[in-house]
């Protein structure tokens, strides 16, 4: 009988699991029975914008994250697919730092062509897996939203790819409850207009912070101040950025801080992160992480090593994504056609202590990002994924860090050649801070092209 998988969740790392099995289809693999549970109504997961907040309109967890006008924050050559270029899907050299529904429009791009929709069960929340030792099933219970009806089937594996930038990570400080400002996280920020004219405090000094405060001082904040836990972020900040201590109390609108500092605001955004939050899963079954390179229990960074018939994509934090998720759904995929045999559990514990000792050793955001490419390169080394060049992508992604040094404001104008066609990005048609419009259709207007020669440089603080 055919094996039975399915894999939780649509977004990115579901789909590149869904492709890596048509790709084995297409030359002639028998491949499992394969169900895709998502809840959304679309695929494209954190990608999907949406205005809502809280719950959705069935009573689900909102899932997506992401804002108007949100830019990618790293270079598109760093993500690219190596079945599927950027020369292949934009047809044209664009440029590096694509709006959200432009690299949104490059992943579906790849699925939109090989067909694994109909695979794919929509309006369909996953509530609850469990898990038979003597009949080695997985018994998965979702929900219908659309006709509000529970069903259970059963599968031999089960891939969870879920996400896990949805589940905000909220500490409280001394006084928020008595704020009389808006107080809300990252999560559910969705257009930076609402705060001109506002003085901000955001917290956190990670990339919600960072990109929020680019966000709120382009669209006309009256001041932004970020407080940070650990380290300041240093960038160069444009006038109106500034940095503070962490957080201690809040008094009125005033905002206290451990060093003694204060100052007056109307909004606090709480930029502190996410939570892996699986609340359809067992404590048996459950990921237990926090936002790290290498997640501990996972062998390969993907199999559930306490349960191996239970895989987990795209549970690391990530400086590469959609590629890194291919590298993962490659050797996932392999692993369920029985092209790749598992290691005996202590050769698995070894294999994760060895990763886990060498992400301790990291200080460096280019030893993250090295590390992180070591680990593509260790998987992509065992399947057939097309030849990608993962450690020139790190020596770009480490130039990306560069260019964020030398100028926060600027750096979505840099240009990157692609690693797998040699296509060189276009300029864009106008600085970051001016394109007030992220539609794909402005950002990649053709006509404008031949206008602008070199991106042009933004003056910074
Ligand atoms: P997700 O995209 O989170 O998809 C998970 C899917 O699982 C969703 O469709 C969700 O609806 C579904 N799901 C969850 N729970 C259930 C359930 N119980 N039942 C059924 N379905 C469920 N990456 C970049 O490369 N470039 C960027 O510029 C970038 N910007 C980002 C901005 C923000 C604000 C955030 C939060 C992340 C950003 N990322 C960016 C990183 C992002 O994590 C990845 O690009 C990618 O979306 C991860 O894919 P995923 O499939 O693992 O998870
Ligand atoms: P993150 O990288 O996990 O960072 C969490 C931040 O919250 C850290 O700075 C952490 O501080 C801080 N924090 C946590 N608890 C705190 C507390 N109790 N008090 C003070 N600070 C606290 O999460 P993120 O910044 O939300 O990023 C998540 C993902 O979203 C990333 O993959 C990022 O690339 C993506 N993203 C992309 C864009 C874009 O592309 N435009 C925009 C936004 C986000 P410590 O350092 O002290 O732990
Ligand atoms: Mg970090």
């Amino acid at each position: 009988m055919r094996k039975r998988v399915a894999i939780l969740g649509a977004g990115p790392s579901g789909l590149a699991l869904l492709q890596a099995f048509e790709t084995a289809r297409k030359s002639g693999a028998e491949i499992p029975h394969i169900v895709c549970y998502e809840k959304q109504g679309d695929w494209g997961g954190l990608w999907n914008y949406t205005w809502r907040t809280g719950l959705d309109s069935y009573g689900e967890p909102v899932h997506s994250s992401m804002y108007r006008y949100l830019w990618s924050n790293g270079p598109k050559e760093c993500l690219e697919l190596a079945d599927y270029t950027l020369d292949q899907h934009f047809g044209r050299p664009v440029p590096s730092f694509p709006p959200r529904a432009a690299l949104r429009d490059y992943f579906l791009g790849r699925v939109k062509q090989s067909g694994v929709r109909p695979l794919i069960r929509f309006h369909t929340a996953v509530q609850w897996v469990d898990y038979c030792p003597e009949r080695k099933v997985f018994t998965v219970t979702t929900r219908d939203l659309l006709r509000q009806r529970l069903n259970s089937n059963e599968y031999d594996h089960v891939v969870v790819a879920s996400g896990h930038y949805s589940t905000p990570n909220t500490p409280d400080f001394p006084g928020l409850d008595q704020f009389s400002g808006r107080v809300l996280h990252a999560h559910d920020f969705r257009d930076a207009r609402e705060f001109a004219g506002q003085h901000l405090l955001l917290i956190g000094s990670s990339y919600s912070a960072e990109d929020i405060a680019l966000q709120c001082h382009k669209y006309g904040a009256g001041s932004v101040t970020i407080s940070h836990r650990s380290e300041p972020m240093g960038f160069n900040w444009p006038e109106g950025i500034s940095e503070a201590a962490l957080l201690e109390r809040v008094e009125g609108r005033t905002a206290h801080f451990v060093d003694g500092s204060q100052r007056e605001v109307d909004a606090i955004l709480l930029c502190t992160g996410y939570l892996h939050h699986f609340p359809f899963l067992p404590d048996s079954l459950a990921l237990r992480t926090g936002n790290r390179m290498y997640p501990p229990g996972l062998y390969k960074g993907v199999v559930f090593a306490r349960n191996p018939d239970l895989l987990y994509l795209g549970m690391q934090d990530q400086y590469f994504t959609f590629n890194m998720f291919d590298a993962q759904a490659w050797f996932a995929r392999d692993l369920l056609l029985d092209r790749i045999t598992l290691p005996e559990p202590a050769a698995m514990s070894a294999d994760m202590e060895h990763w886990l000792t060498r992400e301790a050793e990291l200080e460096t955001a280019e030893e993250e990002i090295d590390f992180q490419a070591a680990y593509m390169r260790d998987l992509l080394d065992r399947t057939d994924y097309p030849a990608l060049d993962v450690e020139a992508m790190a020596d770009q992604f480490k130039q990306w860090l560069q260019h964020k040094q030398e100028c926060i404001l600027g750096y979505r104008e840099q240009r990157f050649p692609s690693t797998l066609t040699g296509t060189l990005a276009a300029a864009p048609n106008t600085s970051w801070l001016q394109a007030l419009d992220d539609s794909s259709e402005s950002w990649f207007k053709p006509e404008a092209e031949e206008t602008v020669a070199e991106p042009r440089r933004v003056a910074h603080g």
